[in-house]
C-alpha cells in the first residue's frame, strides 16, 4: 500500500468514476466522489458508503469548491452522445467551467490533476490509428460539438495552466470503454446492445454499421488512470487510453448476438450526424510511457457485462413482479 491521499473524483458515482472511486478506497486513499448524479447514481457507489475513507458530495463541478486535496480526477462530464445532447449548453459549461473550477482548486492547493479527455478530440479522424500528434477533424457547429469542442477546450486550458503555474498536470484521450455499471438506458452501443439482445428486442445498428470502433473494459482503463496519476512529473499527456482491437459496429452485434443465444433481429436506423466512421487508438506512447496495455480482451469484457446486464434485468424483473403481487 502507498501513501495514503486524499483524493477527489469528479463524476465519481458515473460508470468509470465509481470504479475508479473503488480502486483508490482499495489502494487505501481517502476519497472524495463529487456528483451531481446528472447520469450517474447512488446505486454505482453504494457498496462503498460504509466506507469511513469515503464521502460523497453532491455539487456542479460548474460552481467553485473549496477542499484539500492532494490528487484531483475530472470525470465530470455525460459521455453518451444521447445524454451530452440532451443540454448541449450545460455540457460545454461542465467540461469547460468544470475545467477551470478544477484546475482553480489544482493550483490553490498543489494537487496533482487528471483529465479524462476523449478520443471525439480526433472527431471524425482522417488518420487512421489515432496518433496523440493528430489535430482532429471536428465540426465546430454540429450536434456533437458540445461535448467534442468542451473536451478540447479543457485541454488547452490544463495545458495553459501548466505552462502558465506550472500545475502538474495528467490528460488521458479515453477511447471507447464499456463494462459493469454503464447505465441500461445509457444509449451507447454495448449497453444497447447486450440489453437489446437479453430482452429479445431488435438490434438497432444505425447507418449500415459499417463504421468502426475499439472497445476497452472498464477496470483496464481504471489501471491506466492510475499509472497515469503516479508517473513522472514530466509525463502530462495527452496520451491515448483504450484497446486497440477494432470492430465494426455490426461485428459488435453478431458477436453479443451469439455469446447471448439471442432471436434479436437487427434493424437499421438513421446514422446520427457527425458518427466518426473508424475509431482506433495508437496506444504506443501508453505503452512507452505508463507500461500499460490493456488486458482484457472483447470477448471476455463482454461476458462480464453480459452477466452483470443479465442479473440487473433479473434484479428489476424480480422487483416488477412482487410489485404487481404487492399491488
Ligand atoms: P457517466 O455519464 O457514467 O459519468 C459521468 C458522471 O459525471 C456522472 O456520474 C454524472 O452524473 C456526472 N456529472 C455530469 N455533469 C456533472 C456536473 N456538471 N457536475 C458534477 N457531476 C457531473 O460517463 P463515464 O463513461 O463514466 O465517463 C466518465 C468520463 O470519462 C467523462 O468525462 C467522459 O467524457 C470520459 N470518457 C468516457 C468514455 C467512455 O467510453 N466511457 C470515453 C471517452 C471519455
Ligand atoms: N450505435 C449503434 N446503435 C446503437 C448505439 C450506437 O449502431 O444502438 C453506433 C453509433 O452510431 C456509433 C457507435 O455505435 O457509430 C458507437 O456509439 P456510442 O454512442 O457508443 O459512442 P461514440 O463512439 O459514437 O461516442
Amino acid at each position: 500500500m502507498g501513501i495514503r491521499k486524499r483524493i477527489l473524483v469528479t463524476g465519481g458515482a458515473g460508470f468509470l468514476g465509481s470504479h475508479l472511486c473503488e480502486r483508490l478506497l482499495n489502494e487505501g486513499n481517502e476519497v472524495i466522489c463529487m456528483d451531481n448524479y446528472f447520469t450517474g447514481t447512488k446505486q454505482n457507489i453504494h457498496h462503498l458508503m460504509d466506507n469511513s475513507s469515503f464521502e460523497l458530495m453532491r455539487h456542479d463541478v460548474t460552481f467553485p469548491v473549496y477542499l484539500e486535496v492532494d490528487e484531483i480526477y475530472n470525470l465530470a462530464c455525460p459521455a453518451s452522445p444521447i445524454h451530452y445532447q440532451h443540454d448541449p449548453v450545460q455540457t460545454t459549461k461542465t467540461s469547460v467551467h468544470g475545467a477551470i473550477n478544477m484546475l482553480g482548486l489544482a493550483k490553490r492547493t498543489g494537487a496533482k490533476i487528471f483529465q479524462a479527455s476523449t478520443s471525439e478530440v480526433y472527431g471524425d479522424p482522417k488518420v487512421h490509428p489515432q496518433q496523440e500528434s493528430y489535430w482532429g477533424h471536428v465540426n465546430p457547429i454540429g450536434f456533437r460539438s458540445c461535448y467534442d469542442e468542451g473536451k478540447r477546450c479543457a485541454e488547452t486550458l490544463f495545458f495553459d495552466y501548466h505552462r502558465q503555474h506550472n500545475l502538474r498536470i495528467k490528460v488521458g484521450r479515453i477511447f471507447n470503454t464499456y463494462g459493469p455499471r454503464m447505465h441500461p438506458n445509457d444509449g451507447r452501443v454495448v449497453s444497447n446492445f447486450i440489453v437489446q439482445a437479453l430482452t429479445g428486442t431488435p438490434i438497432t445498428i444505425y447507418g449500415e454499421g459499417e463504421q468502426t470502433r475499439s472497445f476497452c473494459y472498464c477496470l483496464d482503463l481504471i489501471e491506466s488512470f492510475v499509472r497515469l496519476m503516479n508517473s513522472d512529473d514530466s509525463v502530462t499527456g495527452p496520451i491515448n487510453i483504450g484497446n486497440p482491437g477494432e470492430f465494426t459496429i455490426r461485428q459488435l452485434a453478431e458477436k453479443v448476438i451469439e455469446m447471448t443465444n439471442s432471436s434479436s433481429e437487427l434493424v437499421f436506423k438513421d446514422l446520427p450526424s457527425d458518427d466518426p466512421t473508424q475509431r482506433r487508438p495508437d496506444i504506443t506512447l501508453a505503452k512507452e510511457q505508463l507500461g500499460w496495455e490493456p488486458k482484457v480482451s472483447l470477448d471476455e469484457g463482454l461476458k462480464k457485462t453480459i452477466e452483470y446486464f443479465d442479473q440487473l434485468l433479473s434484479d428489476k424483473s424480480a422487483t416488477v413482479s412482487q410489485m404487481a403481487v404487492r399491488g
